[in-house]
């Protein structure tokens, strides 16, 4: 990317492939004329109208009209009376956005790259300094854009403390970063009909749920339904010590392995509830190419009286591949994370968690290769230490990478790390994760958002964590309400002055 003369660079994330600046701008003023093809979707030009009213505070009145003879998934932004020329996209190229002294026009391979050229042209709109803000400029410009990994996701925890309003802020902040897929996990957080004991009094009900999904899947990301089918059973972090089951109903212990952290697998009551969970979590989320399954740190896999009688790799991948059968039947992909399936002890520098007396990575081998494997691997900061990804796609899997930004320990260099080898690798993708730490850390959303669209290189553009905030008020309007400004809770956190 060369620098512009009027726009300021830093306030385009992730950074565009191909990006001509051609000096001067285009002054809006009054109103704009979105023309668009007959056949876009109504969630499409619903949110191309608030999107557009939040960007200019409502003072450029759109009109949107339809055109029969525009290539399909364009548009053309008219304004001053002129009517900018239709574009074409370049081979290989995901979208072309530019901007002339008549307006803007965009085409693109599919609606949703569509939404991303729009999202583009909404991050380079700036308010003319003028008192009433009644004039916006738009650099004049071309660009053609295509992201570099296919899968780009976000990890997102719905825990007690999480608010839908926050969820909803990170869904919509994902979709205007251009994550593909937020894939989201109820801590016993969701109210499911097949066990009423899986949630928590307090936990949201699916309508409430389905209003989140419709926001995401209108942003142009795709939500993927989670649900902890081996370990992390308890719905409950580990270091607060809650069952979210046990706690409310001791008679469902039987489900259970004897600490009750995982599901007991030789228990076809467990098998039957997990399905239905399935289904129900399918049925909210509605079309969906993945499910996560979880499947990390399983540490007391096996070892109830009645699993102790089988073959410990043999009973997790029979159950893991009669899922993966379920949800093939419904067109979808299963992911779980990889380190139950690297030997502890085996991979010095990697996360690895397979035990001599539990021996699941010899599971691996006994699996579909419709898995997705999720490699999470939080130590890793040095491009080449590839062993664990080149580990599983030797072994005929797709693989997703997988970091988490622990900004204290490694700053943002795990991600950039591991969006560099997904894209050597030629990976599928990569999957941000975020646990607990998301409000304390949310600058690493966009490292990841311009390192899995273009490599850690072309973060160097990247304006920063304020570039976020200015994105989230304009997406879903300021707050008057200190804890729901922002992304933090409070402006000071006790802790941090200690
Ligand atoms: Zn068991």
């Amino acid at each position: 990317m060369t620098f512009s003369q009027t726009t300021p660079e830093r306030m385009l994330c992730p950074c565009p492939k191909q990006i001509k600046w051609h000096g001067g701008c285009l002054k809006l003023s009054g109103q704009a004329d979105l023309i668009i093809p007959n056949d876009i979707s109504v969630d499409a030009i619903e949110l191309f109208e608030s999107a557009w009213r939040n960007f200019t505070q409502s003072k450029i009145k759109l009109n949107v009209a339809g055109r029969r003879d525009l290539p399909q998934n364009s548009f053309l932004l008219a304004v001053g009376g002129k009517i900018p020329a239709t574009v074409k996209l370049a081979r290989d190229s995901a979208s072309v956005l530019t901007v002339s002294d008549a307006g803007a026009a965009a085409c693109a391979r599919s609606e949703t790259d569509l939404k991303y050229a729009w999202f583009s042209m909404l991050q380079m709109l700036a308010c003319g300094n003028t008192p009433k803000a009644e004039f916006w400029y738009l650099p004049l410009m071309s660009m053609q854009d295509f992201p570099i990994l296919k899968f780009r996701g976000i990890h997102l925890c719905v825990f007690p403390e999480t608010s839908l309003e926050f969820v909803e802020k990170i869904i919509k902040l994902a979709a205007f970063l251009k994550f593909s897929h937020v894939v989201i996990e109820f801590w016993g957080m969701l109210r499911y009909e097949t066990l009423p004991e899986l949630a928590w009094p307090q936990a949201y009900d699916k309508r409430q749920v389905r209003q989140l999904l419709h926001v995401a899947r209108q942003m142009g990301i795709q939500p993927v339904p989670m649900f902890n089918h081996w370990g992390h059973a308890s719905g409950c972090r580990e270091i607060c010590g809650r069952h979210v089951l046990l706690d409310q109903n001791p008679a469902l212990e039987p489900l259970f392995e004897p600490d009750g952290w995982t599901w007991c697998l030789s228990n076809p009551s467990t098998l039957a509830l997990l399905k239905n969970v399935r289904v129900e979590l399918m049925e909210l989320f509605g079309k969906t190419d993945y499910f996560h399954l979880g499947c990390d740190e399983a540490r007391s896999h096996a070892t109830c009286p009645e699993c102790r009688k089988h073959d410990s790799p043999r009973l997790l991948a029979d159950f893991l591949n009669s899922v993966n059968d379920d949800l093939k039947s419904r067109n979808v992909r299963p992911f779980i994370w990889g380190d139950a399936l690297l030997e502890a002890g085996k991979w010095e520098g990697y996360i690895a968690t397979s035990r001599q007396d539990q021996r699941t990575h010899e599971a691996l081998d006994m699996l579909s290769r419709d898995f997705i494997i999720n490699d999470w691997q939080y130590y890793v900061i040095d491009k080449a230490k590839t062993a664990t990804a080149d580990w599983f796609t030797q072994k005929g899997f797709a693989v997703l990478t997988a970091p988490w930004f622990d900004s204290v320990k490694y700053g943002d260099g795990n991600i950039k790390t591991l969006a560099d080898i997904a894209i050597a690798q030629n990976a599928l993708g990569m999957l941000l994760t975020t646990w607990n730490t998301l409000p304390t850390t949310i600058g690493g959303m966009a490292t990841a958002a311009g390192a899995m669209w273009g490599g850690s290189e072309s973060l160097k553009y990247y304006g920063g964590i304020t570039v976020l905030a200015a994105y989230l008020r304009k997406l879903r309007g300021g707050s008057a309400d200190l804890k729901n400004a922002g992304w933090r809770k409070c402006e000071v956190d006790d802790s941090s002055l200690l």
